[in-house]
C-alpha cells in the first residue's frame, strides 16, 4: 500500500485491453483504499456484456486505455468505510454500470442517475473522481465503491446467475416498466443473446404474450423454454409479416447493423419500439414506418440504483436469473469472439477464482 492522489491505493490484480487491438490480459491497477462511505468488494462473479466488447475495441470510439472492462457485479464486501451505514462485512453486494453521479441534478433526484447531467460515472471507461484517472470495472479481484451505488443481492439465487442482471436484467426492466408491459400485450424481443433472454423473461413475469425475433434457427426451442409464446425467424419476410401492425412494444437489443424498419411495421398503432442493443453505426429510419401508425421509436439506458435494486427484488421473489456459461477469465478473449458469432446460452459469467491462476 503507498499514498497516491491524496489516498491509500492497493495494488489489484485485473484483465484489460491496451489498445482496441490487443486482447485482454492479466494487468495490475491501483484502487483507493475504502474511504468514508465506501465499501471494498471482493469480486466472485463477473457477467460479459456486449458493451464490454464494444468499449474493449474502442467500437463507440470513446475508449481510453488501459480499459478493464465488466459492469455486473457480485461479490462479499471485505471492508467497510466508517461512516457506512447499509452494509457490513461478509454482505453479498452487487454493482452494475454506474458508481456515481452528481447526485443533485434534477434526473439524479428522480432516481434516474443513469441521466445524470453532468454525465454518471460509469464503472470503467470514466473519470474517477477519486484518483483523478479512470475507473476501472468487474474484470479484476476486487472494486471499491460508495455504498449508494451498491446493490443488496437476493439471498435465494444462485450468485454466478444473478450477476447479469445488474446490466442485461435492469437495461430490459426498465423499459419494459416504463411502457407498462404486461397482460393483454404483445410484446416482441429482437435478438436472444444476454438482454434479449433477459427481456423474454421479465417480459413473461410482467404477464404479456412474448415474441421472440432471432436470426439463430437453432436458438427457437430454447426461446420456446425460456418463455416466450411465439418464435420468429427473423431472416423469413413469410413469417414477419405475418405479424404487421400487432404489436403493442417491441425491445430491440441487436448489437449489430440491422433493418429497423421491418420490426416499426409490426408494432399496431401508437406502439412504440425501443432500442437498448447500440450498434457502432446508425440505423437508417424510414419516417413512413413511424408516420403510418402514428408509432414510436425510442431508446433506454440501463436503469437507476433505485430501480435496480427494485428489479433484484422481483427477481428474488420470482425466482428469475440468467442462463450462463461460467467460464474462467483466461477464455474471455474466446468469449468475445463467440459473442460476435450470436454464439452465447446465454450470458457468460467470468468465475473470478480463476484471476488467481494467472501467474
Ligand atoms: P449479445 O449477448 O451479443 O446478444 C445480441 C444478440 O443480437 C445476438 O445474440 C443475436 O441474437 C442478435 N444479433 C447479433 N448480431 C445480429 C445481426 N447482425 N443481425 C440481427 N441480430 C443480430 O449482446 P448483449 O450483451 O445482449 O448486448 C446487446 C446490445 O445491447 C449491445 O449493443 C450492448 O452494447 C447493448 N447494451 C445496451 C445497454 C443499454 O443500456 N441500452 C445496456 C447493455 C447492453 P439472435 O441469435 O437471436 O439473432
Ligand atoms: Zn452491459
Ligand atoms: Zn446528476
Amino acid at each position: 500500500m503507498v499514498m497516491g492522489f491524496n489516498i491509500l491505493i492497493m495494488k489489484t490484480n485485473t484483465y484489460a485491453a491496451q489498445s482496441a487491438t490487443t486482447p485482454l490480459a492479466p494487468f495490475n491497477i491501483q484502487r483507493r483504499e475504502p474511504g468514508a462511505h465506501d465499501v471494498q468488494i471482493d469480486i466472485l462473479y463477473c457477467g460479459v456484456c456486449h458493451s464490454d466488447l464494444h468499449i474493449a475495441r474502442n467500437e463507440w470510439h470513446g475508449t481510453t486505455y488501459p480499459c478493464v472492462p465488466g459492469h455486473e457485479i457480485i461479490g462479499r464486501i471485505s471492508k467497510v468505510g466508517a461512516h457506512v451505514k447499509n452494509f457490513k462485512e461478509g454482505d453479498l453486494a452487487g454493482v452494475g454500470c454506474m458508481v456515481d453521479s452528481c447526485r443533485t441534478c434534477e434526473n439524479c433526484v428522480d432516481d434516474l442517475e443513469q441521466f445524470c447531467e453532468k454525465g454518471p460515472i460509469f464503472t470503467y471507461n470514466s473519470p474517477d473522481k477519486h484518483s483523478g484517472g479512470l475507473t476501472y470495472g468487474g474484470y479484476s479481484e476486487n472494486v471499491v465503491v460508495d455504498e449508494a451505488f451498491v446493490l443488496h443481492i437476493p439471498h435465494n439465487l444462485d450468485l454466478a446467475a444473478t450477476a447479469p442482471l445488474l446490466c442485461a436484467g435492469i437495461t430490459t426492466y426498465s423499459p419494459l416498466r416504463h411502457y407498462n408491459v404486461g397482460k393483454g400485450q404483445k410484446v416482441g424481443i429482437v435478438g436472444l443473446g444476454g438482454l434479449g433472454h433477459m427481456g423474454v423473461k421479465l417480459a413473461k413475469a410482467f404477464g404479456a404474450h412474448v415474441v421472440v425475433f432471432t436470426t439463430s434457427a437453432n436458438k427457437v426451442e430454447d426461446a420456446l423454454r425460456l418463455g416466450a409464446d411465439e418464435v420468429v425467424n427473423s431472416r423469413n419476410e413469410n413469417e414477419m409479416q405475418a405479424h404487421l401492425n400487432s404489436f403493442h412494444f417491441i425491445l430491440d437489443t441487436v448489437a449489430a447493423q440491422h433493418d429497423i424498419n421491418a420490426y416499426l411495421l409490426l408494432l399496431k398503432r401508437d406502439g412504440t419500439l425501443t432500442q437498448v442493443g447500440v450498434p457502432s453505426e446508425p440505423l437508417a429510419v424510414q419516417v413512413g414506418s413511424l408516420i403510418y401508425g402514428r408509432r414510436n421509436f425510442s431508446g433506454s439506458l440501463i436503469g437507476g440504483i433505485k430501480e435496480t435494486q427494485e428489479m433484484l427484488d422481483f427477481c428474488g421473489a420470482h425466482n428469475i436469473t440468467a442462463d450462463i456459461e461460467l467460464i474462467p477469465i483466461q477464455n474471455i478473449n474466446a468469449a468475445y469472439e463467440r459473442l460476435l458469432k450470436s454464439d452465447v446460452k446465454y450470458r457468460f459469467v467470468i468465475d473470478m477464482a480463476s484471476l488467481k491462476e494467472t501467474p
